[in-house]
C-alpha cells in the first residue's frame, strides 16, 4: 500500500499571464501521479470549453448551495464570477499519494497557504504591465469591462510576490515550462521519464 500523501501545488497569478497555457504543457509531460483539479465556476463557458474539463459550470443558485454544503477548499469571487476548489476531490487525491495542482486566483492561493502550509505556492509574474494587457486583449476571450476588471486587480496581486515559495516570469512559454518543471521534479523527487 501507498502511505506516502500527494504534494499539494498552488499555482496562481494574473489573469492573461499565461498559467493555463503552461499549464496545458506541463500536463503533456506529466502523465504519473499528478493531476489537475477541475474547479466549479459561474462564468460562462468561452467557446473552446467544456464541461467537466476546464471548469463544472454552474449557475449561481448551484454555486452557492456548494458553499452552505461546505464542498469548497476555497472559493472567490473574481471579477464578477465565482470560482471554487472542490475539497473532496483535491482531499482523496492527497490521501492517495496523487499530487494536484490547483489552478487559481491570488485570494483563493492566500485561503489554501494558509490552510496548507506546507503546500507548494508557486506565482507566475508576467514581465511587464503592458505586456500583461497585451496578452490578455490577444485572448479575445473577455470583453472590454472584464479586461479592465481584470487589469485592476493586477497590481495589488503583484504586491503580493514574497508571499510566495517561488516565483515564475513566464517571458517566453518553454522556458516557464521548464521552470515549472524544474520547481515540480525538486519538489516531488521525481525524474521525469
Ligand atoms: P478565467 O475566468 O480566466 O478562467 O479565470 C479567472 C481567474 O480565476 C484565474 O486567475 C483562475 O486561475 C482563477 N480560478 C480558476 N478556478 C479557481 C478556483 O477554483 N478558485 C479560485 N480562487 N480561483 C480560480
Amino acid at each position: 500500500m501507498n502511505n506516502k500523501k500527494g504534494r499539494l501545488f498552488v499555482v496562481t497569478g494574473p489573469s492573461g499571464v499565461g498559467k493555463g497555457t503552461i499549464l496545458t504543457k506541463f500536463f503533456e509531460n506529466n502523465k504519473n501521479d499528478v493531476c489537475y483539479s477541475v474547479s466549479m465556476t459561474t462564468r460562462k463557458p468561452r467557446p473552446v470549453e467544456l464541461n467537466g474539463v476546464h471548469y463544472f459550470f454552474v449557475d449561481e443558485d448551484t454555486f452557492k448551495k456548494a458553499i452552505e454544503n461546505d464542498e469548497f477548499l476555497e472559493w472567490a469571487n473574481y471579477s464578477g464570477n465565482y470560482y471554487g476548489t472542490n475539497k473532496n476531490f483535491v482531499l482523496e487525491k492527497l490521501n492517495n499519494g496523487i499530487n494536484v495542482i490547483l489552478e487559481i486566483e491570488t485570494n483563493g492561493a492566500k485561503k489554501v497557504m494558509e490552510k496548507f502550509p506546507d503546500c507548494i505556492s508557486i506565482f507566475f509574474a508576467p514581465p511587464s504591465l503592458e505586456e500583461l494587457e497585451h496578452r490578455l486583449r490577444g485572448r479575445n476571450t473577455e470583453d472590454e469591462e472584464s479586461i479592465k476588471k481584470r487589469l485592476e486587480v493586477v497590481k495589488s496581486e503583484l504586491m503580493m510576490i514574497d508571499k510566495y515559495k517561488y516565483s515564475i516570469i513566464n517571458d517566453e512559454v518553454e522556458n516557464a515550462l521548464n521552470k515549472l518543471q524544474a520547481v515540480y521534479d525538486f519538489e516531488t523527487g521525481n525524474k521525469n521519464e
